[in-house]
């Protein structure tokens, strides 16, 4: 059954900064039994991935209106999967595997024009970032009201 969608939730891969991420290997450590290391989950975390040359690619089918379809359902951040659509940027850490915004410029104005049309199309639906949701996460290692204020997004 489908769901209203509540929240579009932003995360980071939580790998060091300048470090690129395939799309492949964020399904491996989400879809791999956890006998091989991964968590075993049946679907990968995020609908939409950052890479850090500013493109953005689709992980998950989503056919883009305001319902959370059984199908495009992903587990970012457990409890809310069912009415959320998560995104991901590459990095998130420094080289200690510290909490760090390492957002380059171009994966700040892809997020950022990605965004703001999400956010024309569906102004009811609350922008957040991981750890507006699961306090204790320091993803998506910066402060999504702060940067929403930043670029003109007036949500929640
Ligand atoms: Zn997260």
């Amino acid at each position: 059954m489908s769901k209203p969608m509540k929240y579009l939730v932003i995360h980071c891969t939580a790998t060091p900064e300048g470090r690129e991420v395939s799309s492949k290997e964020i399904r491996h450590w989400h879809t791999d039994p956890v006998s091989k290391g991964g968590r075993g989950w049946k679907q990968v975390g995020y609908t939409d991935l950052f890479h850090l040359n500013g493109s953005v690619e689709r992980l998950v089918d989503n056919n883009e209106d305001a319902q959370v379809d059984p199908w495009e359902v992903t587990n970012g951040a457990a409890g809310y999967n069912s009415v959320s659509r998560h995104i991901v940027y590459v990095g998130g850490c420094d080289k200690d595997m510290k909490p760090k915004d390492t957002r380059t410029a171009v994966q700040k104005e892809a997020l950022k024009r990605y965004v703001r049309d999400f956010h024309e199309r569906f102004p009811q639906i609350r922008i957040v970032g991981h750890h507006d949701l699961n306090p204790g996460k320091a993803c998506p290692s910066f402060d999504v009201k702060q940067w929403l204020r930043e670029i003109g997004v007036h949500n929640s």
